[in-house]
C-alpha cells in the first residue's frame, strides 16, 4: 500500500493515466469499491484544508482595544489614578474592560455562527465508485478517485485530467492568472510550472466551461492550494453600510466631544482646581460617547442572519442582511425558483399533427391522446421518433424513490423520459439499442445539446434545445408517415406560439443521419441539414408561494422581474399567471436580442419598464443589473450558472441557489437552501426588521448620552455641582444601556414591514426626523437630571449622594417608558387599547430587560458596596416614588415623537 507521503513526490503533469491509476491502485473506468474508498479515507484523511491557527482567543481580546474610544476610556481612569483617586480609576478600568469583554464575546459567537451556517452549504463532487456515477461531499476524496467535472463545478482536490471536453477552468485563486485556462490530458515535460500545467486541475479552481475526468492525485493540506495558503485564517468583517455611516459618523463625532470636554475642562480650571476640573471633562467624554452600541448591533446583526437562516437564507456576505432591507428591485430567475422545477409533458407536435398527454410528475402513468382517443404510438412512426428522440438525447435518468419517481439531473430531461415511458419506451433498453458514441452537453448559451448514437446501417445525430436554435437548422421535416418533406417552418412557429401562450416550455426535436465512420459530434456538424422531428411542450407549473411572495414584493413597492433563458412568449404568460406587473400594472417583456440591440439609455427605460426578460443569456445579466442601477435602483439578482457570477457580484445582494453550481454561490451574498423565491421575500422582511431595529437602538441610546452630555456642559458653565459623576454615567451607559436595548435586537417583526416603499436609497441613518427625536428626548433627560438633582440637593434631607442616584433613577425610568414607546410590544398595546385586531407581539424580551434593569437600579441604589463604588445613597420608598412621578411626562414626549418620527 502506498504510504501518504510516498505519492507526495510524483510529478503527476509528466506521468500517464494509466501509470497513475497503477499507482493510485484505482480503476480509471469504475473506480474504488466503497470498501477501497473507505480504506483510503483513513488513510489519507479527509480532504479538508485545515485552518491555520488564527491569532489566539487573548491577543483578539487585546486587539479589541485599539479603539479610539477605549483607549481615550482608559486614558480617563489613568488621569483619575495619577490624581490618587483608585477606585474612580479601578472602576473605569473595570467597565471599559467588561465592556470589551461583552463585545468581544458577542462578536466572536457572531462570527461563529455566521461561518458555521455558510459552512453548512457543503461542496458535493461527482465521483465514480463501484461503476457508478455517484455525488459525495468533497471531504470525503481520497487520492484515486476519478471525479468527473463539468461547467460551474468548483475542483475539490488535485486532479490530474485523463479526458477533456473543451475543458476551461479559472485557476486565478492559485495562480493570480485571471482567465480561464484551456485543459488538456497532454503528457508534460516535469519541468514544466504549476501555471502551465494543462493536464492537471487544482482544487479551488472553477470549471468556467466543457467537462473532463481526473483522477484525484493530492487532497486536503497535500493539494497545491492547501500548501500555500493552509487556509489564510478567515475573519469576517462585521460591518454593513449602516454601521460604516455609524462609524464615521461616531469618529466625526469623538473630535467634537474632545473639544467640549478642553472646553469644560477650562471653564473648571478657571473656577475650581485642576483636580476638581478633570472630573467634568471625563465626565462629558463618558458621557458623549455610546459606549454599549456596538456590542447591541453585533447582536441585531447576529439575530438577523439566524432569522434568515430559519427561514431558508443564508447570508454568506453579512453587508446583506441590511442591504436586503433596501432592495427596490429583485430579479429573479423563473424556471426552479418562480416555479416548481416539475416539468410534464402535455402536448406533442409531430407529423403535422397535435397529441396530448395526460398525467402528472414522472410516473410513467398517462396516456396519448389524439382528437380525444388514446391512441397507440407504436402505429405512429413519427411521435415515435419525437419520443426516442426525447429519450435518447438525454443526460438525465428516472428513479422511483419512497414510492415517487423523482429525476436524477435536469427536471426538464426528466419530463421527456416520462412522456417516452407512456408510451412504453424504456429509457436504458433504447439506449443498449443504440449506443451513444458522443455528445454535445446542454449548455444555456448554446440553448441545444446533441448526442451521436450508433445505428443499424449509419449512425445518427439527435438534437434537441430551444425552438429557435433548432429550426434554423432544419432543412426538412418528417411529414405523418415518417417520411422527410421539405420543412415548413410557418406553421411549426405557429405551433410553438400555441403552446408558449399556455405557458408551456418548448423543446423543438431534429436528427440527422451520419456515415457509420463518424464517432463524433461538434457544432459544425449541426450546423445545418437537420430534419425537424417535432415539439414537445411541457408544463412547469408556478410554485404557489411564489405567487404569494411575488404579490408580497409589489405590495411593498419592491419590482419584482423575471429572467428567463425560456421563450418569450410561454415567459410572460407565467409572468401573467403569478401576478406580476410593471408600475403602470402591466406586462412588458423583452428578449435578450431586443436589449441587446438597445442604447444605454433604451436600456435603462426598458430595464425600468420590462416585467420578462426573455432568451436572456447569462452575459446579459450583468448589464441588465448595471441598466437598473444606473436607475438609482437597489438590485437583487438572483442565479445559478457559471456565467451567472459576474451578475450575482454586480448586484447590490446576489442570491445563489443551494442546488446550484459553486461558483454562482461563491460569488453570491447569499444563498437560497430551498431554491424559493417566497424566500427571497422572507429575507428581505427580515432585512427591513433588522434595519428597523439597529435604528431603534441608535434611536434609544443616544438620547440619554445627549442628556448626560447636555447635563454636564450646562452644570459647569453654570459653575453648579455635577448632577451624575463619570462612573455613574460609564454604569448607565454600559449595563442599563445593554441590558435595555439588547432586547430590541430580538424586536419581532412589525405587522406593516412589507406595507411600506422601500427605504429612500442613501438615506442617512439620522434624518432631520431622527435627529429631532433624540434631540427631544435628550433635552427631557437633562431636565429630568437637572432638576431632579437640583431640587433633592436643596430639599433640607438631600445628600449629594442622594440626589445623584435620584436623579439616576429618574432618568431610567423615563427610559423604560421610552422604550416602551418604541418597542414593538408596546406600540402593538397601544393599538390594541385603540380597537387593532393585531396580537400583541415582543413581550418577552422587552420584559426581561425592563426586569433586568429594575434590578440593577435597586442594587445600584440599595448595596451598600455598590454604594461605596459608586458614591450612590440608598433610596426609602417615597423618594422612588417621586423618580416615578417625574417619569411619567416621558409618556408625552415618546407620543410627541412618534407622531413626527414613527418607529415602525
Ligand atoms: P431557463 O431554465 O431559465 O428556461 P435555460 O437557459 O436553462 O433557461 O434554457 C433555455 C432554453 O434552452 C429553454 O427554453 C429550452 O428551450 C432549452 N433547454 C433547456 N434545457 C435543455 C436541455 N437539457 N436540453 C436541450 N435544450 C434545453
Ligand atoms: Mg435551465
Amino acid at each position: 500500500m502506498q504510504t501518504t507521503t510516498g505519492i507526495k513526490n510524483y510529478q503527476w503533469h509528466n506521468l500517464p493515466a494509466d501509470k497513475i491509476s497503477y499507482l493510485l491502485e484505482t480503476d480509471l473506468e469504475t473506480g474504488f469499491t466503497n470498501l477501497e474508498a473507505t480504506a483510503k479515507l483513513s488513510e489519507y484523511g479527509p480532504n479538508q484544508i485545515t485552518a491555520k491557527a488564527g491569532k489566539t482567543a487573548w491577543l483578539k481580546f487585546i486587539l479589541q482595544f485599539n479603539q479610539p474610544l477605549l483607549i481615550i476610556l482608559l486614558s480617563a481612569g489613568l488621569i483619575k489614578a495619577l490624581l490618587g483617586e483608585f477606585i474612580n480609576a479601578g472602576v473605569i478600568w473595570g467597565v471599559t474592560t467588561t465592556n470589551a469583554a461583552i463585545s468581544f464575546i458577542q462578536e466572536a459567537g457572531a462570527e461563529k455562527k455566521i461561518h458555521a451556517l455558510a459552512s453548512a452549504v457543503q461542496t458535493e463532487a461527482t465521483i465514480i465508485r463501484e461503476g457508478k456515477k455517484i455525488k459525495i461531499s468533497s471531504t470525503e476524496l481520497v487520492p484515486g478517485d476519478i471525479v468527473l467535472l463539468t461547467s460551474g463545478d468548483k475542483v475539490p482536490a488535485d486532479l490530474r485530467l485523463i479526458k477533456v471536453r473543451d475543458l476551461q477552468i479559472d485557476e486565478s485563486a492559485l495562480t493570480g492568472e485571471s482567465v480561464a485556462v484551456e485543459k488538456s490530458t497532454e503528457l508534460l515535460t516535469p519541468e514544466t510550472p504549476l501555471a502551465e500545467r494543462e493536464n492537471m486541475a487544482y482544487a479551488g479552481g472553477f470549471v468556467t466551461f466543457g467537462q473532463g475526468t481526473g483522477i484525484v492525485v493530492a487532497t486536503g493540506n497535500q493539494t497545491e492550494t492547501g500548501k500555500i495558503s493552509q487556509l489564510l485564517e478567515q475573519r469576517l468583517d462585521l460591518t454593513t453600510p449602516l454601521t460604516r455611516k455609524f462609524n464615521q459618523f461616531s469618529q466625526n463625532w469623538l473630535f467634537f466631544v474632545l473639544g467640549m470636554a478642553t472646553l469644560t475642562f477650562a471653564v473648571g480650571l478657571n473656577q475650581r482646581g485642576f483636580k476638581d476640573a478633570v472630573e467634568p471633562a471625563i465626565a462629558l467624554i463618558v458621557g458623549a460617547i455610546p459606549e454599549g452600541l456596538p456590542a447591541v448591533i453585533t447582536v441585531t446583526l447576529a439575530v438577523g442572519v439566524s432569522r434568515m437562516a430559519r427561514r431558508h437564507a443564508i447570508v454568506r456576505k453579512l453587508p446583506a442582511v441590511e442591504t436586503l432591507g433596501g432592495a427596490t428591485v429583485v430579479c429573479s430567475d423563473k424556471t426552479g425558483t418562480l416555479t416548481e422545477n416539475q416539468m410534464t409533458v402535455q402536448e406533442i407536435y409531430t407529423g403535422r399533427q397535435t397529441y396530448t398527454i395526460t398525467g402528472n410528475g414522472y410516473a410513467p402513468e398517462g396516456e396519448i391522446i389524439y382528437s380525444q382517443e388514446p391512441v397507440d404510438s407504436s402505429n405512429r412512426p413519427p411521435l415515435q421518433e419525437c419520443l426516442k428522440a426525447g429519450l435518447l438525447c438525454n443526460d438525465s435518468h428516472l428513479e422511483p424513490k419512497d414510492g415517487n419517481w423523482v429525476v436524477i439531473g435536469d427536471p426538464t430531461e426528466g419530463a421527456l423520459i416520462a412522456a417516452g415511458n407512456k408510451a412504453g419506451f424504456i429509457q436504458q433498453a433504447l439506449e443498449r439499442l443504440n449506443p451513444r458514441l458522443d455528445s454535445i452537453p446542454f449548455e444555456s448559451q448554446f440553448q441545444y445539446m446533441a448526442t451521436l448514437h450508433q445505428m443499424r446501417g449509419n449512425n445518427i445525430i439527435y438534437v434537441k434545445g430551444s425552438a429557435e436554435s433548432v429550426l434554423k437548422r432544419c432543412g426538412q421535416m418528417l411529414d405523418s408517415k415518417a417520411n422527410s418533406i421539405l420543412v415548413d417552418i410557418p406553421s411549426i412557429q405557429e405551433q410553438v406560439d400555441n403552446m408558449a401562450k399556455q405557458g408551456l416550455r418548448v423543446l423543438a426535436f431534429a436528427y440527422k443521419n451520419v456515415p457509420a465512420t463518424q464517432r463524433s459530434v461538434q457544432h459544425c456538424d449541426i450546423e445545418a441539414g437537420l430534419t425537424f422531428i417535432g415539439l414537445q411542450g411541457m408544463i412547469d407549473p408556478p410554485r404557489a408561494e411564489a405567487i404569494n411572495a411575488v404579490h408580497a414584493c409589489q405590495a411593498a413597492g419592491i419590482q419584482v422581474k423575471m429572467i428567463t433563458g425560456d421563450h418569450i412568449t410561454t415567459a410572460a404568460a407565467i409572468a401573467r399567471r403569478m401576478g406580476f406587473r410593471n408600475k403602470n400594472k402591466k406586462i412588458v417583456a423583452y428578449t435578450g436580442a431586443q436589449l441587446a440591440e438597445m442604447s444605454k439609455l433604451e436600456l435603462a427605460d426598458a430595464v425600468e419598464e420590462g416585467v420578462v426578460f426573455a432568451r436572456v443569456a447569462p452575459e446579459q445579466k450583468l448589464r441588465l443589473v448595471e441598466a437598473l442601477q444606473s436607475r438609482g435602483e437597489i438590485v437583487a439578482m438572483t442565479g445559478d450558472g457559471v456565467n451567472d457570477a459576474p451578475a450575482l457580484k454586480q448586484a447590490d445582494i446576489g442570491i445563489a441557489m443551494g442546488s446550484g453550481t459553486e461558483v454562482s454561490k461563491e460569488a453570491a451574498d447569499m444563498i437560497l437552501t430551498d431554491d424559493n423565491f417566497a424566500s427571497i421575500e422572507s429575507a428581505v422582511e427580515e432585512g427591513r426588521s433588522v434595519y428597523k431595529n439597529l435604528l431603534k437602538a441608535i434611536c434609544f441610546i443616544l438620547p440619554v448620552n445627549g442628556g448626560e452630555s447636555m447635563t454636564i456642559l450646562i452644570s459647569t458653565l453654570l459653575g453648579r455641582e455635577l448632577p451624575i459623576l463619570s462612573l455613574q454615567i460609564l454604569w448607565l451607559n454600559m449595563l442599563n444601556s445593554i441590558t435595555m436595548t439588547v432586547p430590541l435586537s430580538f424586536e419581532p417583526k412589525s405587522p406593516g414591514v412589507m406595507k411600506q416603499p422601500p427605504r429612500p436609497v442613501n438615506e442617512a441613518f439620522l434624518t432631520p426626523n431622527r435627529i429631532k427625536r433624540i434631540l427631544a428626548v435628550s433635552l427631557y433627560n437633562w431636565t429630568l437630571i437637572f432638576s431632579m438633582f437640583e431640587w433633592v440637593r436643596q430639599s433640607p434631607w438631600g445628600s449629594i449622594e442622594l440626589a445623584r442616584t435620584m436623579a439616576i433613577q429618574a432618568l431610567v425610568m423615563g427610559r423604560i417608558f421610552y422604550l416602551l414607546s418604541i418597542s414593538q410590544l408596546g406600540i402593538s398595546l397601544v393599538a390594541k387599547l385603540q380597537g387593532s385586531q393585531e396580537k400583541v407581539t415582543g413581550a418577552p424580551a422587552i420584559a426581561a430587560g425592563v426586569i433586568a434593569a429594575v434590578i440593577l437600579q435597586i442594587i445600584f441604589a440599595n448595596s451598600q458596596f455598590i454604594n461605596s463604588i459608586f458614591q450612590t445613597a440608598p433610596m426609602n420608598l417615597d423618594q422612588w416614588l417621586v423618580c416615578f412621578a417625574a417619569s411619567i411626562p416621558m409618556i408625552a414626549i415618546a407620543a410627541a415623537v412618534n407622531r413626527f418620527d414613527p418607529p415602525n
